[in-house]
């Protein structure tokens, strides 16, 4: 006797490969949006909620989809209004996304991985080690469910990804996630209003080239020589920071987009006035602004944050020259949601400072 063919995920699969499945219906196109809609606008969390398609067919669907769905385990809420979500996955490992009120905007930051596998040497994340890729449900599910715990409040305006997991060593997946978030029939998500994290994959950032991507790109640099990034960021000894520019130098960007450089500013690493004027100079040319990052510390993390004049300083080189530098606050860091510090554990796993 042959096993029972597993059910798709309709979240898992991508606009064109949704299309497919419909049409193996006999049905037209448009039903594969009005799908889209239910499933990415109103939320719906069982095939017989699509009340605009034939009783007859929502049956047959059924019989080979099911919609998944993620539940948070725990919500935690910092003094300064930032949620960090524990979810729990289908086989147990357990992911965080953070959800960031500024001002106008509700950003939420989501993870592309269970763990990361490039240790950078200050991140948690990194020191958890990879355990999996994400699938591009359990990506869009952090989303569905976050919003789902709004009430009246702004909704969510803006999606970062840069929770736990470098996005690039997920590329399939994190790609097809971008695509529901802007498609008009899924979340539609200006894609000015998506940033993708990396640390620079190569390969993968040539591919991103050459699909002219409409998202945001930061990219993690950390140090401005190779020999301070090699040690902070092992990757760099396969993908070096010059490597790195020169292909983001090369980026076919959008009209008036720029690129955003991460750097988290490490107490005697990376934070002297000579490290500020060799970033300006290795970034001049490319349409740029810099996202300062004054280390989050943690326990297990060998590094110290500047003091605030150290970091005053150094942003006042790259504006001086005319770059726009700002430093990022640190949100979220009580309940430990800030960045660097994701590592899903229970608060009795965490160590108490
Ligand atoms: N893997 C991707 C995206 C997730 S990390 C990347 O590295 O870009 C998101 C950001 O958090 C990166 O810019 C990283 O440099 C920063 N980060 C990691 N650990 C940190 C820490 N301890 N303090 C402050 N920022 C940290
Ligand atoms: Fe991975 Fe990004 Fe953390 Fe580096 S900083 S270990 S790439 S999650």
């Amino acid at each position: 006797m042959s096993s029972p063919v597993p059910k798709i995920d309709l979240k898992s699969l991508s606009p064109p490969q949704l299309e497919d499945l419909i049409r193996s219906f006999g049905k037209e196109r448009y039903r594969s949006l009005q799908i889209l809609r239910w499933l990415y606008q109103k939320s719906v969390h069982s095939i017989d909620e699509m009340t605009n398609l034939s009783k007859r067919f929502r049956e047959e669907l059924s019989k080979v989809g099911f919609i998944s769905a993620l539940h948070p385990l725990r919500v935690e809420q910092a003094k300064d209004g930032t949620r960090k979500f524990l979810f729990e996955l289908e086989d147990g490992h357990r992911i965080e996304s953070v959800l960031i009120p500024d001002r106008k905007r509700l950003t939420l930051c989501v993870s592309t991985q269970v763990g990361c596998a490039l240790g950078c040497r200050f991140c948690l994340t990194g020191k958890m080690g990879f355990k999996r890729n994400l699938i591009s449900s359990e990506i869009l599910n952090q989303i569905l469910s976050v919003r789902e715990t709004l009430t009246d409040e702004t909704p969510i305006t803006n999606i970062v990804l840069m929770g736990m997991g470098e996005p690039l060593a997920n590329y399939a997946n994190t790609l097809r996630a971008i695509q529901l978030m802007t498609h008009p029939d899924a979340f539609k998500f200006s894609s000015r209003r998506i940033t993708l994290s990396t640390v620079g994959l190569i390969p993968e950032l040539e591919q991103l080239a050459k699909e002219r991507i409409s998202f945001r790109l930061a990219i993690s640099l950390n140090a401005s020589d190779e020999e301070t990034r090699s040690h902070l960021m092992p990757i760099n000894r396969r993908y070096p920071l010059g490597k790195v520019l020169e292909v983001c130098r090369n980026f076919p960007l959008r009209p008036r987009t720029r690129i955003t450089f991460e750097y988290v500013l490490i107490a005697g690493i990376n934070d002297s006035s000579a490290d500020a004027k060799r970033l300006f100079r290795i970034l001049r040319g490319i349409p740029s602004k810099v996202n300062l990052i004054p280390l989050n510390e943690a326990p297990g993390i060998p590094f110290k944050r500047p003091p605030e004049e150290k970091i005053r300083q150094f942003q006042e080189i790259l504006m001086a020259g005319g770059m726009t530098a700002i430093v990022r606050a640190s949100k979220g860091a009580e309940i430990s949601a800030a960045c660097g510090q994701l590592q899903a554990k229970s608060p009795s796993e965490r160590p108490q400072s």
